[in-house]
Formats: structure tokens, C-alpha cells, sequence
């Protein structure tokens, strides 16, 4: 048997145990091929409701451990998921179709994730003010906030879950999971890791299923859940985000993006063709901050597209679970459709292929580049999240940061220049939560990654990511002589 079947898991996890109900199932399959990779008992609503109820019970424990026994359990886990790093990085190749490489820099970034909020639990400072007459004190102190409701994507199937999870379970709250039903497995294998660290039962809970709004709804509407936290379309967001608000319930929301990538004159070319090539192209574009937009300065941009277009000639298109290929297949067919429709709009209303521009079986779709992109574009305004980059010209820094504000997305946004002042002033311009600077890969742990606009609300990883799961609470002492 191959050794990473050992955690694969085909139940959901909830109250410290493998929980299935009724008989019907759903299939996971491998987006390389088709094939089954597993087949999981279906949970539906009442699962949720069961996950709840175990979350709301394992509160009052875990929520009363010092902030030190927490910290301790998640370092615990941190490590066992690096221990099993190459088993859980193919499961999550097997099924999402990420490159294995890529998959492996998942697990160390997710994991990555559990480590920083578990020395961030015990910095989970208060304050003291001076008080408002002589005989006051005035204390302030962070609590949790109470059973997390989780729902995750497809596209980081480890990492999208512990940035959420990771500093609930640090500032003390009870967690349900609700995975992607596309890759539920790396949640489940993580969950099985979090019992053998000595998480106690009921604090994570993991339930897999096909019926998302269903099992959503239910997370947003049940009077036991104080808080949501989502990644996913703006769409669903918005969704979400309305069934909230009969319970005042809080939310937070990593949304939809459109990042624009923009090249002035000045730029060292061969580093943003390198920084191009990484931000658009990781997961076959596939994540919520690759480049949506290249936007290239007209002195610079014959010459950036002909370094850009022989990058791209030199990516390896296939199975991901090869060791030398850097682009594995889309998701699953809806998403080939939706990204061949892309550059069909794009044909025609001017567009050139300059290499790429369709798939090649039913799974994959080869790299894209399309010259004289314009705003009349569907992909000037909608996220691509596949592997076509579209080239656009600018003739001054004013028409680069109106071209790249023009989006209702404000999530990750990047430039390339040598200039300071410039540095600055498009720093500052940029309507995004995240800007990168002579950089496309900016994500980790260390460093607040949320959006603005229609991109959502809330910030993850870094010292403020744990603000989302406290509730800050002003103790008054009195008469104090
Ligand atoms: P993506 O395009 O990344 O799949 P979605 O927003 O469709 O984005 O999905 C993100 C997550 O939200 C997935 O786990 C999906 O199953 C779930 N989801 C989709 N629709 C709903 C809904 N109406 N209510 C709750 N969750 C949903």
C-alpha cells in the first residue's frame, strides 16, 4: 500500500471521532485523469448541526486551558504535519492537481501557519489604562469569541483552512471545518493529526460534504457559531455574508481578486519576467492572488513580452504527481470552459495569441499569453483563475494606477520598479490590501494578508490575524481608595 493512504480519511471528523451518517457517498476525483481518488460518506445539514454541538461543548474547556497547554498541542501538531509532509503533499496533489513541489511548499507554508499562532497565543496581550476618576483601574482583556465556523476552498486545501483555524484555536475558540467538497482528504488527514498532537474532543471538527449552501447555511444561521470565516468567490461571500446578519453573527471574508502587475520603464525586466512568471502561473493560476492583469509601460513592452512569452515556452504541462512538471490541470472541466471562453472574448475583440490558447484534453489547458489586451476584455473586469496572462500597455504611471484600480477587486496588486519615490507614491495608489514590490510571491505567515472592496474583510496570518477570533472585553475596578 502506498503510505500515504494511511491518511486518507473517509468519514467526517467531529467530537474527536470518524462520523458518518446514512449511506450516501460522493467521490473525490483526481483533476490529472478522472479517477477516484477516494469516496466519502456525504455529511448534509444535521452533520453540521452534530459539529456544532461538539464544538459549542469542547468551548468551555479549551477556551478556560492556559494560553501555554494550547500552545504546546499546536506545536505538537505543527510538527506532526511536517513529519508527514511528502504523504500529505500527494494527497493534496492527488486531489487538486497542484504540482508536487508546490504541494510540498503548501504543507510547510500551511503548517507554518499552526507554529506562528501557537507562540502567538501566549503574546495575547491586554492593557491597562489609566482610569477616568482616582479610584478606577481600567483593564482591558482579549477573549475568544466563541465556535468558529470555517469554509474553505479548493486551491490551498491545507494552507486556506490553518490560516483560519490556527489562531481560532490559539485565542481559545472550537472549530467546525467546512472543506472544499473538491479536496476534503488534506483536511481529514490534518484532522487525524490534530487528535494524535492531543487536541481534545469536540475543539476541531471537519465535515465533508457535497451540499455546500445547505451546510453553509446552517454554520451562519445556528445561534452556537459566533463567527465565520470564509475563503472563496465574492459571489458566495455576499451569500454568506446576508445570512449573518439575522444573528449579527461576524464574518470574515477572503474574496475574489484581480491583481494587476505592472512593469514601468525603469524596471529590471529578467526580474519581473522571473516575478511574472511565478505570480501568475503557481497552481495554473488557480489562486486568488495571481496575476489577473500584466500591465506594461510602452517603452519596455516588446521587450518584456518576448522574454515573457519564451518563460512561459519553457513551463512543463502534466500530471502534477510528476516530479518536473510546473503546471498540473485545472480543477475540473467547468473551470477548462470557463477559462477557453476567456480567450475566445479576447480573440475576438482584438487579441493575440502569442503562444498557447487552448486546452489539450479534457483537463488541461496549455500556458497563455494574449498580446494587445484591452479594458473591453471580460478578463479586464473578472478573474481568470487559470492559466492565461493577458499584456496590457500604459503610456504614464497616472493611466497605470487608473488602468490598475479600475476593478471592483482590491486583493493583491505588484509593480516593478528601480525608482523610490515611485515605490511610494504607486504603494500608495494601489486600492489593494497586499502590494508587492519587485516581488510576485507574497504570502506567509508572518505578514497580514486580506483584501479591500469587493476582495472582503479581515486580515490573515501575522499579529493581527488573531484579532479576528477575540472579542476585546474593558473591565472596570471601582472604589479603589
Ligand atoms: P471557488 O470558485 O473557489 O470554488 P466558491 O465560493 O464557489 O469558490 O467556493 C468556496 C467554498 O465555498 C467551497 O468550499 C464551496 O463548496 C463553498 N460554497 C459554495 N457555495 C456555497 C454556499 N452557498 N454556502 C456555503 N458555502 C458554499
Amino acid at each position: 500500500m502506498e503510505e500515504y493512504k494511511k491518511l486518507i480519511f473517509s468519514k467526517s471528523y467531529i467530537n474527536g471521532e470518524w462520523f458518518s451518517e446514512g449511506t450516501e457517498t460522493f467521490e473525490v476525483l483526481n483533476p490529472a485523469d478522472g479517477s477516484i481518488v477516494a469516496t466519502i460518506n456525504n455529511g448534509d445539514a444535521h452533520t453540521v448541526t452534530q459539529a456544532i454541538d461538539a464544538a459549542h461543548d469542547a468551548f468551555k474547556s479549551w477556551s478556560r486551558k492556559s494560553a501555554k497547554e494550547r500552545s504546546v498541542i499546536m506545536q505538537h501538531w505543527y510538527a506532526l504535519i511536517i513529519e508527514n509532509r511528502e504523504h500529505i503533499a500527494e494527497i493534496m496533489t492527488l486531489e487538486s492537481g497542484k504540482p508536487i513541489n508546490e504541494s510540498r511548499g503548501e504543507v510547510d507554508y500551511g503548517a507554518a501557519f499552526i507554529q506562528w499562532f501557537a507562540e502567538e497565543a501566549k503574546r495575547l496581550y491586554g492593557d491597562i489604562i489609566p482610569g477616568y476618576t482616582a479610584d478606577r483601574r481600567i483593564m482591558v482583556i482579549k477573549q475568544p469569541i466563541g465556535v468558529v465556523g470555517a469554509i474553505t476552498p479548493w486551491n490551498f486545501p491545507l494552507a486556506m483552512i490553518t490560516r483560519k483555524v490556527a489562531p481560532a484555536l490559539a485565542a481559545g475558540c472550537t472549530v467546525v471545518v467546512r472543506p472544499s467538497e473538491e479536496t476534503p482528504l488534506t483536511a481529514l488527514a490534518i484532522a487525524h493529526l490534530a487528535e494524535k498532537a492531543g487536541f481534545p474532543k469536540g475543539v476541531l471538527n471537519v465535515v465533508a460534504g457535497t451540499n455546500a449552501s445547505e451546510m453553509g447555511k446552517v454554520l451562519c444561521e445556528s445561534p452556537l457559531v459566533s463567527k465565520i470565516s470564509f475563503t472563496g468567490s465574492t459571489k458566495v461571500g455576499q451569500i454568506l455574508s446576508s445570512q449573518c446578519v439575522p444573528s449579527l453573527k461576524k464574518i470574515s471574508l477572503e474574496l475574489g481578486g484581480n491583481a494587476p502587475f505592472i512593469v514601468f520603464e525603469d524596471a529590471d525586466i529578467d526580474a519581473a519576467v522571473k516575478g511574472a512568471i511565478a505570480g501568475k502561473f503557481r497552481f495554473s493560476g488557480q489562486t486568488c492572488v495571481c496575476i489577473n492583469r500584466i500591465l506594461l509601460h510602452e517603452k519596455i513592452y516588446d521587450q518584456f513580452t518576448a522574454k515573457f512569452v519564451q518563460a512561459v515556452s519553457a513551463l512543463k504541462p502534466g500530471n502534477g504527481m510528476q516530479e518536473e512538471v510546473n503546471i498540473g490541470p485545472l480543477i475540473n472541466k467547468k473551470a477548462i470552459s470557463r477559462v477557453e471562453s476567456f480567450v475566445a472574448d479576447a480573440v475576438k475583440k482584438g487579441g493575440k495569441i502569442l503562444i498557447g490558447g487552448k486546452k489539450t484534453d479534457e483537463y488541461f489547458f496549455l500556458p497563455t499569453v494574449i498580446g494587445d489586451a484591452t479594458k473591453a476584455m471580460d478578463f479586464a473586469k473578472e478573474e481568470i483563475f487559470g492559466p492565461v496572462a493577458p499584456l496590457f500597455k500604459f503610456s504614464s504611471d497616472e493611466e497605470a494606477v487608473q488602468l490598475a484600480n479600475d476593478t471592483i477587486y482590491g486583493l493583491a496588486s505588484y509593480f516593478y520598479t528601480n525608482d523610490l519615490k515611485r515605490t511610494w507614491k504607486i504603494s500608495e495608489a494601489l486600492e489593494y490590501g497586499i502590494v508587492g514590490v519587485n516581488e510576485g510571491l507574497i504570502s506567509s505567515e508572518v505578514a497580514p494578508f486580506g483584501g479591500v472592496k469587493y476582495s472582503g474583510s479581515g486580515r490573515e496570518g501575522s499579529k493581527y490575524g488573531i484579532e479576528d477570533y477575540i472579542e476585546i472585553k474593558y473591565i472596570c475596578i471601582g472604589n479603589i481608595e
